[in-house]
């Protein structure tokens, strides 16, 4: 975007003919179609408007959770292509939620910890420019959120997670995996297996006990009160490392 716009600047500055000055126009917006990904109405925040918001917000600081959290496991799909669009969506597998999300986050992985339990998460802050992905893929918004609205993900104020066993990190039996669009993996849904139905039940009610609320269709999505709070944001994580 940067080196398209000095170009139209440099010809239009050193006066070259018109018929110059239109193609490197057109160079800049082929190159470059401006603002593509927002064509749903809805302008995200950018890095820069996002640290400028920390000033007197310090509460919106996006948290590197795998550092916040001692002993946090992550399995971020989206940065692989096990997940449902096939196609490797971060280009980094990285878990970044609102400090207020991290240190409730922090305080159910102490609690599960004295029942020898866990936390994986298989995503957490997610870039704007994902949803509009996801939304464009499947188009079906039961399972994933409208790019009008953005999702809370995009907020840093929603979590996908399961429970593990903390010393073999192997995931707790649920319902379904990760990313079923099934009704099966709506949390009213009944389970014949007690096993998994006794593991939905501790997770949904270690995460409401600290101010997060389940997806009504994925038992493995939550939501953290307070969410309308937080602006949609589309910073990258490669922005993000760099703090
Ligand atoms: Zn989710």
């Amino acid at each position: 975007m940067f080196t398209g716009i000095l170009f139209f600047a440099a010809a239009c500055c050193r006066g070259v003919t018109h018929v110059a000055a239109v193609s490197a126009f057109a160079f800049l917006f082929i190159s470059f179609p401006l603002s593509a990904q927002y064509k749903y109405g809805l302008e995200p925040t950018g890095y820069r408007a996002y640290v400028e918001s920390l000033k007197n917000h310090p509460e919106k600081e996006l948290v590197d959770l795998e550092k916040y959290i001692p002993g946090l496991v992550l399995d971020i799909r989206y940065a692989t292509t096990n997940n449902f669009t096939g196609e490797r969506i971060y280009d980094r597998a990285k878990a970044y939620a609102r400090k207020p999300v991290a240190e409730a986050l922090r305080q159910i992985q102490a609690e599960l910890k004295k029942d020898g339990l866990g936390i994986k998460i298989f995503d957490a802050y997610r870039p704007y420019k994902a949803t509009v992905k996801f939304y464009e893929v499947y188009r079906d918004t039961t399972y994933v959120a409208s790019p009008y609205s953005g999702s809370r993900h995009n907020r840093g104020c929603a979590l996908d997670l399961t429970l593990i066993e903390l010393k073999s990190a192997v995931e707790l039996k649920m319902p379904t995996g990760y990313d079923s669009f099934t009704k099966q993996a709506w949390p009213s849904a009944p389970v014949a297996d007690p096993l998994a139905r006794k593991n939905r039940q501790r997770l949904i009610q270690a995460m409401e006990k600290y101010g997060f609320r389940v997806n009504s269709s994925e038992w493995w999505h939550f939501d953290f009160k307070g969410w309308r709070d937080f602006e949609v944001l589309d910073i990258d994580f490669e922005e993000l490392d760099r703090q």
